[in-house]
């Protein structure tokens, strides 16, 4: 089974992109071409992007904590990996599941 494997009809309807959109666990999620329901990256990329986070955020209190001259360079950069790193991370790894968050509407 692929990761870009549709968890509710087992259809390979998503792709890189459409998966990096899709979200994680505590999103809306991306709904699936074929059967119309919602599909959002599963708990590995959740727990990842919370570590990575925990990670980035620890890194930019030691920037400032360690003033260099590449500071503000260095924030910005690890700022850009904040939103680019998960994106990448949910297009090519872990699994698609099903949304679980319900908005009324
Ligand atoms: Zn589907």
């Amino acid at each position: 089974m692929s990761i870009y494997t549709c968890p509710h009809c087992g259809e390979k309807t998503f792709n890189p992109f459409t998966k990096a959109m899709a979200g994680q666990l505590n999103s809306k999620g991306r709904p699936c071409k074929k059967c119309g329901k919602r599909c959002v990256n599963g708990k590995g990329a959740t727990i990842f992007n919370a570590i990575f986070s925990v990670c980035v955020f620890a890194t930019v209190i030691y920037i400032y904590l360690h003033p260099t001259i590449f500071e503000i360079p260095q924030v910005i950069g690890l700022i850009l990996a904040l939103f680019l790193v998960p994106r990448l991370v949910n297009a090519f790894f872990f699994r698609l599941t099903e949304a679980i968050r319900i908005d009324l509407p």
